[in-house]
């Protein structure tokens, strides 16, 4: 075959599902040329459909459905597992997010003579707990910066049922081998994407905008002042493909941030002059969700003035995501010296991947997406 490899991607329209369709695919790609198929529940949509890949529409929550829509896909060798389901509860993320992985490794383990590698995505949650246990005392978070050998925190988490289900799995194929990703707070492009801090600044940033109004910070002083990292998207998909192809980044898990620390009040300045917004003094106290709670026709308007891509204010943004993130008293910070151990020397400036992925969020939502079919909210 003229193929070396063949990458499965689950959630290939998310933040790293869209970089993975972007980067596997070039013909300088380690462990290429790659065949590409790519999962998503929605139709295909404009922004994702330049990259050279199989796409199907599958609801990988249905375990017929999963086993039905991959039976022909037998010369898999590779999976990149990089989707979630979002739930009420963490005892209902579990449930969830465990039979969604269930179904896609028991559809593809014992239908893919060649699969090789099985590549999971969690997140730095790994160390600070569930968001349903943020700010809450009893859970005893480990000091940053984290590193992977740190233990389990006594506290519900998905990502640890998706890892306890991966290491099961594994053993019921002789030489499958796996990797464990765990992103800090990913910078990329996905208008679908249940978690985009980027996208959800730039809807945020267009409304003050629009409004006339200044750009406030919402969040805690420990978030503005002190040093914060990122995970670029692309970098992500760099290091899974890594641990795809590179025989030392088996059967490990490993954190993956750019590699470098930067303060969200110069993101900020950043962040303004993107938009040509002025940015307040610092404020203790705002909350995104709520100075944006009423602003849904002000996202219609500014839609219909700049004939951007149909959307709904609810849909192109995660303002609790936001104020999740930017709400934390002290700010974490990841270890990158086990990847760089392990031979992973990949890195980004996270001032210039902040202002490339915003130019990128402009570009998509300045074209007018007209074979979109409207998103629709999932979680
Ligand atoms: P996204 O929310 O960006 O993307 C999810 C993708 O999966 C989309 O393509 C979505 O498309 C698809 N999808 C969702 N449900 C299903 C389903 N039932 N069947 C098939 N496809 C589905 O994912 P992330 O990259 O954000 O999340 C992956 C992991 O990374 C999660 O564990 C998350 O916690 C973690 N993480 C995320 C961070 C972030 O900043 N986003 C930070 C750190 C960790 P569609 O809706 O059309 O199905």
């Amino acid at each position: 075959t003229k193929y070396a490899s063949v990458g499965l991607i689950i959630g290939v329209t998310g933040i790293v599902g869209n970089s993975l369709a972007e980067i596997l695919p070039l013909s300088d790609t380690p462990g290429g040329p790659w065949k590409v198929y790519g999962v998503a529940r929605r139709p295909r949509p404009s922004w994702n459909s330049d990259h050279p890949i199989e796409y199907i529409q599958c609801d990988v929550s249905n375990p017929e459905e999963t086993l039905d829509k991959f039976s022909s896909l037998t010369d898999v060798t590779h999976v990149f597992y990089v989707t979630w389901a979002s739930k009420k509860t963490e005892a209902e993320n579990i449930v969830a997010n465990s039979a969604m992985f269930r179904n896609v490794l028991r559809a593809v383990i014992p239908n893919c003579p060649n699969l090789q590698h099985i590549c999971l995505q969690t997140g730095r949650k790994h160390y600070l707990g569930s968001f349903e246990s943020f700010g809450k005392e009893e859970i005893h978070r480990h000091e940053p910066p984290f590193h992977e050998d740190l233990p389990r925190l006594k506290s519900p988490n998905f990502y640890y049922d998706l890892e306890d289900i991966l290491f099961e799995e594994v053993e019921k194929k002789e030489g499958l081998t796996w990797s464990i990703h765990r992103p800090a707070t990913i910078f990329g492009f996905s208008p679908y994407s249940l978690m985009n801090l980027i996208g959800s600044l730039c809807v945020y940033a267009t409304i003050c905008k629009h409004e006339g109004k200044p750009l406030r910070f919402p969040g805690s002083k420990a978030v503005w002042e002190g040093y914060s990292d990122a995970s670029d998207a692309d970098l992500i998909a760099e290091h899974q493909i890594w641990a795809s192809v590179d025989q030392y980044a088996k059967n490990d898990a490993f954190n993956c941030v750019n590699g470098d620390v930067f303060k969200w009040k110069h993101m900020w300045k950043a962040l303004g002059e993107q938009f040509e917004v002025e940015c307040a003094e610092f404020e203790e106290g705002l909350k995104l969700e709520e100075l944006m709670k009423d602003k849904g026709a002000v996202w219609d308007e500014i839609v219909k003035k700049h004939d951007l891509s149909p959307t709904k204010l609810e849909e192109v943004a995660s303002f609790w995501f936001v104020d999740a993130i930017f709400v934390a008293e002290e700010t974490a910070l990841d270890s990158m010296n086990k990847s760089k151990e392990h031979g992973f020397f990949g890195f980004r400036n996270s001032n210039y991947a902040f202002v490339s992925w915003i130019d990128k969020m402009k570009a998509a939502k300045i074209k007018k997406l007209e074979e979109d079919e409207p998103p629709t909210k999932y979680a």
